[in-house]
């Protein structure tokens, strides 16, 4: 019953767009979820539609769809993207079984007539839960929460706004706050410079850029997300510079983010950095202890609200995984979720014991694996020299080995596709895509390369 749905599902797809395979997706959250959490939800979503830049999944009820929500949709975004690097959003639809086919059906038709209307509307979707209400205030961001909500309240102030902070701190929290706030008043346009590229690509090549233009320049409030990642992307650049100006000309509010400050962007052209500079400047730093704890709260506060269920760990837990967490507040909601998933298996009230046992995979993982780290391991592992390693060179002695470590990067470090590139001898996002396919497909079927993963990963692991 269950496949074949999918395989009516997947017919939906027009060849052109399709590339997804969900049963090789489905093996694939079996694997990084565990099977206890896999067989329960995961193995239950079924494929709906697979756009460009985003995918439908079927889910059977609400409760169900919110539950993914709160506690696997980063993962699974994160997973899916590993087979198709342009998706950046997942939307559920609530799919009772019996009625499953004739969903299909309207979906279908109703694609057909909004398709191009649709892929425009893709850029404006902003996340509800990630509202100015749901974002914890403390001494790192407080600056630059205050002025979000300033601008907020009265456009054009300062502008641009340009909040610059680490990854994990919370500035597409941010900027999704600002656009909740504008949208009902204002023609809000939030989207990442990633997604920002596919499409300037994408209009390239369909030979649309007029309409490309039109679009964004139509927007009143203009938000874009991780401006770094157009470094060195010359003629993209070139395209933000003028959708800028005329932005500004028009006086539409423009927020952009970034890992860092303006003047400090890499290969970035001089005027867009001045540009950026122009307006407003503020940072978030790393959060301290305090507001540690207090989101640590305020996320059990919601998942009570939203589950009604109720949740108990101690002051001292808390604050165990408050001070532990170390580098940035997805790891510290990463490592809540998962103490809370263990308290609930478990039924006890959970010791610090009991939490270091629990953690000790997550920090061992998340502190010490770098690029760097894995390219050593790898090259030593295989007994070749890290600069053939990373060298042009194609010979399988050289070429496993490297990708081994690509897809060991992407798998072990929060590193993003284009930055695993970069340190690969500044090759394409696309090979790293390749590498992590190709390993991740061997890996299922060569028992050697299973035992090379596996001891490569508890060196990297023991160090
Ligand atoms: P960035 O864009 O800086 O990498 P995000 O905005 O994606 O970071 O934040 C990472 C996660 O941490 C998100 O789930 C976000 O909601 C949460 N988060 C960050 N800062 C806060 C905060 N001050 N209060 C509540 N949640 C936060
Ligand atoms: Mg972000």
């Amino acid at each position: 019953m269950e496949n074949n749905n999918i395989k009516k599902q997947n017919a939906f797809i027009s060849e052109e767009e399709k590339t997804l395979n969900w049963d090789e997706i489905q093996s694939a959250f079996k694997k990084s979820f565990g099977s206890e959490i896999y067989n329960s939800w995961l193995q239950k979503i079924s494929l709906v539609k697979e756009y460009n830049d985003y995918l439908i999944l079927g889910v059977p009820t609400r409760f169900f769809r919110d539950w993914i929500v709160s506690r696997y949709l980063d993962k699974i975004l994160e997973q899916v993207k590993i087979f198709k690097l342009s998706l950046n959003r997942i939307e559920f639809k609530i799919i009772e079984e019996n009625k499953q086919n004739q969903e299909f059906i309207k979906i279908n038709e109703l694609n057909k007539v909004t398709e191009i209307k649709d892929s425009i509307l893709n850029y404006n979707r902003l996340n509800p839960n990630l509202s100015f209400e749901s974002f914890v205030q403390g001494k790192s961001n407080d600056i630059a929460l205050s002025y979000s909500k300033k601008v907020s309240e009265n456009i054009s102030r300062y502008n641009p706004l340009y909040i610059c902070g680490g990854v994990g701190l919370g500035k597409t929290h941010l900027l999704n706050a600002i656009g909740l706030e504008l949208q009902t008043d204002n023609n809000v346009m939030f989207i990442s410079a990633e997604r920002f590229m596919y499409h300037f690509i994408k209009s390239i090549k369909k030979n649309d850029m007029v309409n490309f233009k039109d679009f964004f320049r139509k927007s009143s409030i203009f938000i874009i997300d991780d401006i770094q990642f157009m470094s060195g992307k010359e003629s993209l650049q070139e395209e933000f510079f003028h959708t800028f100006n005329s932005l500004m000309e028009k006086g539409s509010q423009i927020i952009i983010s970034s890992d860092r400050a303006p003047m400090k962007l890499d290969r970035i052209q001089d005027r867009i950095k001045s540009r950026l500079s122009g307006g407003l400047v503020v940072d978030i730093d790393t959060p301290d202890l305090e507001l540690k704890i207090n989101i640590i709260n305020k996320k059990i506060e919601e998942i009570q609200n939203q589950f009604k269920e109720s949740i108990n760990l101690s002051d001292e837990v808390i604050s165990y995984i408050a001070s532990e967490s170390k580098t940035n507040i997805r790891e510290l909601i990463g490592i809540l979720n998962r103490v809370i998933a263990f308290s609930r298996v478990h039924n006890n009230d959970l010791t610090i014991n009991d939490c270091k046992n629990i953690l000790k995979d997550v920090f061992n993982q998340i502190r010490v694996i770098t690029v760097d780290k894995i390219q050593n391991v790898v090259s030593n592992y295989f007994n070749i020299a890290l600069s053939e390693m990373l060298s042009q060179r194609r010979s399988r002695p050289l070429a496993r080995p490297r990708q081994i470590a690509m897809y060991l990067a992407k798998k072990m470090t929060t590193r993003s596709l284009p930055e695993i590139g970069r340190r690969f001898a500044n090759r394409d996002h696309t090979t790293v895509i390749h590498a992590v396919k190709t390993i991740t497909r061997l890996s299922e079927q060569d028992d050697e390369m299973k035992k090379n993963i596996s001891q490569i990963k508890s060196l990297l692991l023991e160090q």
